[in-house]
C-alpha cells in the first residue's frame, strides 16, 4: 500500500490504524519505529533533512500528532508530556489582564493550574454552570479570552453543549476549549461542533493501558497551529519517542475498546440505578441524567465513566471500595482495567472548600473491558458488604 493514508473519507476505525500510521518509507516496517534519538545528521550547514533536534520534532511523535489531529477531524495538532503540559500550552496564549471562564466542576488539575499558577501572571478566572448561557454570558468579561470545558466532566458526568459554547465563545472574541479526554474521539469530535481547541490527557482512553503519561491539543487552524507549535518547541514539553509508539499502539483499538467500554458502563448504571444501597446514579446515557438530550445531540454513545452516590455517606462509600476484587482502587481511567475510587478523598481532594467540592458519598467507576458479569459480581459483593 503506498500514498497518502490520511484519507479524511476513512472512517475512524480504519484512520485509528493507517492515519499518521503508514509502512516507514525506508525499510517498510509496518509499525512506526521509535526514533529514539536526541539529534540529527546535517548534510551542511543550515541543511538538514527536515528534522534537527528533538524537542523540535521527532519522526515517531509527528506519526503520533497526524494520528491524532486526523482522529479528531483536525487539521494539525501537537503532542506534549502530559495532559497539563498541553493545558499549561494553551494557556500560555494568555497576556497578563486576560481572563477565562471555566466549568465549575473542572479537572481537578486544570482548577489547580489556573486559580493557583495563572493568577500569578495576572490572569483572572470564573468558574460557572456551563449548562447555563445565562450564567456563561454574566461570567464573560472584555478580557475572556477562553471558554474551557470537559465535556462529560469529571467526576459528575454532566454534558456541556460544544456548539452552544463555541458559538458564545466567538460572539465575543473568545476561543473554546474542549477537554475531549472522557468522551475521546471516537465518542465525540469538539472541532466539527466549533471548538476552536481540542485538548487531551492521551494518558487515559487514547493510550488505554495505564502505561503511559500524555497530552495533546487538535486545531482545525493552520495560524493556531503555528503558535501551539512554536510554544511547545520554545516551553519543550514534549513526548518521549517511546511514549509516542506506546499511545500510537493504543490508539489502534481505541475505537473496539470504546465501545466496550460503553457497553459494560451501560449494564453496570442498570444494575446500579435498582440498588438499594444507591442513592442516585451519574450517567450521561441515562434517560433522567439532566442534561441526557445534549449527550445524545452530540456523543455517538455515553462512555466508560460511571459515577454514582450512596446511602451512608463518605464512610460507606470507603468501605465499599475496599472490598472490590475486580475493579481496582486507583486514580486514573480510561484503561482496559476496571478502577474505582472516591473523587472527595482522592482526585478531587484538593477541591476541598472551592467551586468544585464533591459529596464524600461518590464513588467513581472507569468501567474496563473485562467480562460483564465479572464486575457486575464484584460490585454486588462489594455494595452487599
Ligand atoms: C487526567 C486528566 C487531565 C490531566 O492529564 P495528565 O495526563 O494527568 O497530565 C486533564 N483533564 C482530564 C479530564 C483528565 O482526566
Amino acid at each position: 500500500m503506498t500514498g497518502d493514508k490520511e484519507n479524511s473519507e476513512w472512517g475512524i476505525e480504519t484512520l485509528a490504524i493507517h492515519a499518521g500510521q503508514e509502512p516507514d518509507l525506508q525499510t517498510g516496517a509496518v509499525t512506526v519505529p521509535v526514533y529514539q534519538t536526541s539529534t540529527y545528521e546535517q548534510d551542511a550547514v543550515g541543511q538538514d533533512r527536515g528534522y534537527e533536534y528533538s524537542r523540535t520534532g521527532n519522526p515517531t511523535r509527528d506519526a503520533l500528532e497526524k494520528s491524532i489531529s486526523a482522529l479528531e477531524g483536525g487539521t494539525s495538532g501537537k503532542a506534549f508530556a502530559s495532559g497539563m503540559a498541553a493545558e499549561d500550552t494553551i494557556l500560555r496564549l494568555l497576556n497578563p489582564g486576560d481572563h477565562i471562564v471555566m466549568g465549575n466542576d473542572a479537572y481537578g488539575g486544570t482548577f489547580r493550574l489556573i486559580s493557583k499558577v495563572l493568577t500569578r501572571f495576572n490572569i483572572g478566572w470564573s468558574a460557572v454552570d456551563l449548562s447555563n448561557p445565562k450564567a456563561i454570558e454574566s461570567a464573560i468579561t472584555d478580557k475572556t479570552k477562553l471558554l474551557w470545558t470537559e465535556t462529560p466532566s469529571n467526576p459528575l458526568l454532566s454534558i456541556v453543549d460544544i456548539e452552544m459554547l463555541a458559538s458564545l465563545a466567538h460572539d465575543h472574541g473568545a476561543w473554546c476549549v474542549v477537554d475531549n479526554t472522557f468522551a475521546t474521539p471516537y465518542l465525540q469530535q469538539p472541532l466539527s461542533l466549533g471548538a476552536d481547541f481540542v485538548v487531551h490527557s492521551t494518558t487515559k482512553y487514547l493510550g488505554g493501558h495505564s502505561d503511559v503519561v500524555g497530552g495533546f491539543i487538535a486545531m482545525n487552524s493552520a495560524d493556531l497551529n503555528e503558535e501551539i507549535g512554536f510554544l511547545q518547541n520554545a516551553i519543550g514539553a514534549v513526548p518521549a519517542p517511546w511514549d509516542c509508539y506506546l499511545l500510537l499502539r493504543g490508539i489502534k483499538t481505541l475505537p473496539v475498546r470504546m465501545d466496550r467500554h460503553c457497553e459494560n458502563a451501560e449494564k453496570i448504571t442498570q444494575f446500579l440505578k435498582v440498588h438499594e444501597k444507591v442513592e442516585e446514579v451519574l450517567y450521561p446515557g441515562l434517560e433522567t441524567h439532566p442534561t441526557h438530550l445534549i449527550a445524545e445531540k452530540q456523543m455517538r454513545k455515553y462512555g466508560g465513566m460511571v459515577s454514582f452516590t450512596v446511602k451512608g455517606g463518605q464512610e460507606a462509600a470507603q468501605e465499599i471500595v475496599k472490598r472490590t476484587k475486580v475493579f481496582t482502587l486507583a486514580e486514573s481511567l480510561g484503561a482496559v482495567e476496571s478502577l474505582i475510587e472516591v473523587p472527595a478523598a482522592m482526585t478531587h481532594l484538593s477541591a476541598e472548600g472551592s467551586p468544585l467540592e464533591v459529596d464524600g458519598s461518590l464513588i467513581r467507576l472507569s468501567v474496563g473491558i473485562e467480562a460483564i458479569d465479572d464486575l457486575l459480581n464484584d460490585l454486588g459483593q462489594a455494595l452487599k458488604g
